[in-house]
């Protein structure tokens, strides 16, 4: 059987339409026709099961047959921060960690990265967000935005009740992984790492430091796995 394909779209009613890039996508790459059944996804966690009535120039009219609440999404809201890395590594980390289950993405700069940044790539990795969750099936698509300063990113996770910092010259972890509970936010550094100053500064606001083991990892494995040991800690892996 074929796979029902999943669009993201905004207003769902008994109705919805299918415009810009996924009208695109559901005429010309997937060439949909009428009657061809479709899920609908307004972000919200919920699927709609819906059946395209009528295609016109730069539409796709979809009557909306059915809904229910996702079963795909966390039930613990975890956030990363990633500095900013060079070439597509950062659309690498955004795509796994969206696979990964991550509610929230915040990009940052700091001391020691190299990378640059700007609005057509926050764009751009909002779209390998959305692309990666209709992938992977999910229903929400993890926000992503971006900080020009590391201070402001930290400050965006006051409201975590488990504050995660992978420090790369942290001799042992001051929080216990193995029985996380709660909401967590983890942050990790781009190719250039942190400077002392940058660890203190996290720890004053709450942040503990925590090491990924003996080696040092590049900064992509070291987001995607942390993600990944977070989940399974949180019971994620569980049915
Ligand atoms: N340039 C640095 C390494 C940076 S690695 C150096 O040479 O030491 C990029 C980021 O990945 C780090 O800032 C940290 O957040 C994370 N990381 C990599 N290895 C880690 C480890 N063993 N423990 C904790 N964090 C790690």
């Amino acid at each position: 059987m074929a796979t029902i394909r999943r669009f993201f779209v905004e207003n769902i009613g008994r109705e919805a339409v299918l415009c810009g890039d996924e009208y695109s996508h559901a005429k010309n790459v997937l060439r949909l026709q009428e009657g061809d059944e479709v899920v609908l996804l307004d972000g919200s966690g919920t699927e709609y099961d819906a059946i395209v009535s009528k295609v016109s120039k730069g539409e796709m009219l979809c009557t909306v047959t059915g809904r229910r609440p996702s079963d795909k999404e966390c039930r613990t809201r975890v956030r990363l921060l990633i500095g900013a890395l060079k070439g597509d590594k950062t659309e690498l980390v955004v795509q796994k960690a969206t696979e990964l289950g991550v509610a929230e993405i915040a990009v940052f700069s700091s001391r020691y990265c190299s990378a640059y940044f700007n609005e057509n790539k926050l764009e751009r990795l909002q779209k390998v967000a959305r692309e990666a969750a209709k992938q992977c099936l999910r229903a929400t698509v993890p926000s992503v935005e971006y900080f020009e300063k590391f201070e402001d990113a930290l400050a965006s996770c006051k409201e975590f009740e488990n504050k995660l910092f992978a420090c790369e010259f942290a001799q042992k972890s001051d929080a216990d992984l193995h029985s996380l509970r709660g909401s967590c936010a983890l942050v990790v550094g781009s190719e250039g790492g942190f400077s002392p100053e940058e660890f203190e500064r996290a720890q004053g606001m709450g942040f503990a430091g925590v090491t990924l083991g003996r080696r040092i990892l590049r900064a992509e494995t070291a987001a995607i796995v942390f993600c990944g040991a977070v989940m399974f800690s949180l019971g994620e892996w569980e049915a």
